[in-house]
């Protein structure tokens, strides 16, 4: 079984990491968090001082990291420079293709090969060892990294060359915010009417209002027992991070002049609710904002 360096060992990181060492992988980590560190030796897993000692025997280097700024300092020339020839490097960070397209060509001049694998579902999914990968890169690559793929999720995509991963990712993204915003809205709306928010729900899974937001990551406190708005929105994906992910989508939107209204005015949202002070905590909590509260 290849040896894996894991880069990022934070809300999706750390389980994906458990994953593969449940699976029976030899999985060093690193993270600029002792909690993060002390939770990988938890689970089974070594640490190491930093992301080169922890990557310079691994056959596969694994990133989880927040932005592509993030990524770009991790995969330096350096870095690569000290990796074992033909490592397999997949990022799962959710970044800009541009950033995804540079690190993945740089990698390839110094003999390694490397996609872009972004994830999609949450934190839940990263626990359960059920996310979506969506890959972009060379066939080759991709049949190469399937396997490993495989210990952390459930279906695995190849979506183009090197990039295209990311620009699916952003596009899913970019829908998941705007059902978001709208299920809160609906929510929102039936409550101020007396509706109770639970028997409300139900009433739109069986109905054409049906979605994702609705049904598995409900932003409605008590709704679902397992969403992060039932333990006050902690442990889910971050404000902040779904604002990257619009800015992004408005970024690509730019790039091909996409008019992406829908998207732009989650992004304004999003930006929002987190200039008051809630970037930290799960996006869900944008109902809130519709609520007229400042702060969840
Ligand atoms: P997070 O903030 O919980 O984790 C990021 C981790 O990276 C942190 O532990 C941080 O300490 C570490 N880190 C930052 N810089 C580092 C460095 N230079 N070296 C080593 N470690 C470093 O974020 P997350 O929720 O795990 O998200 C990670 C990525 O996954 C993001 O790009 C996000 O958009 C994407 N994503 C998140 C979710 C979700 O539900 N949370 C879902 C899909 C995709």
């Amino acid at each position: 079984m290849p040896n894996i360096a894991f880069i990022g060992l934070g809300n999706m990181g750390g389980p994906m990491a458990a994953n593969l060492i449940k699976k029976g992988h030899n999985v060093t980590g690193f993270d600029l968090s002792d909690t993060a560190l002390g939770a990988l030796v938890s689970a089974g897993g070594q640490t190491s001082v930093s992301a080169s000692e922890a990557s310079k025997n691994a056959d596969v280097v694994i990133s989880m990291l927040p932005s592509g700024k993030h990524v770009a300092e991790l995969y330096s020339e350096e870095f690569i420079s000290n990796l074992k020839p033909n490592t397999l490097l997949i990022d799962s960070s959710t970044i800009d293709a541009v950033t995804a397209r540079a690190v993945a060509q740089l990698a390839a001049s110094k003999g390694c090969k490397m996609i872009d694998a972004p994830v999609s579902g949450g934190t839940s999914g990263a626990q359960a060892g059920t996310l979506t990968f969506i890959v972009g890169g060379k066939t080759e690559d991709y049949e190469k990294a399937r396997p490993i793929l495989k210990c952390m999720g459930q279906n695995i995509f190849h979506a183009g060359d090197s990039g295209a991963g990311q620009v699916a990712k952003i596009c899913n993204n970019m829908l998941l915010a705007i059902h978001m915003i709208g299920t809160s809205e609906a929510i929102n709306l039936g409550t101020r009417h007396g509706l109770d928010p639970k028997t409300l729900s139900e009433i739109m899974q069986k109905s054409s209002g049906r979605n994702w937001s609705l049904e598995v990551y409900n932003p409605y406190p008590g709704v679902l027992e397992n969403a992060p708005a039932s333990r006050e929105y902690s442990g889910g994906f971050a404000v902040d991070l779904m604002t990257k992910d619009l800015g992004l989508a408005a970024e690509a939107g730019l790039e091909t002049k996409t008019s992406t209204p829908l998207g732009n005015a989650a992004l304004n949202l999003y930006r929002m609710w987190s200039e008051s002070g809630n970037g930290a905590i799960d996006f869900s909590s944008i109902i809130q904002l519709l609520n007229g509260k400042l702060k969840a």
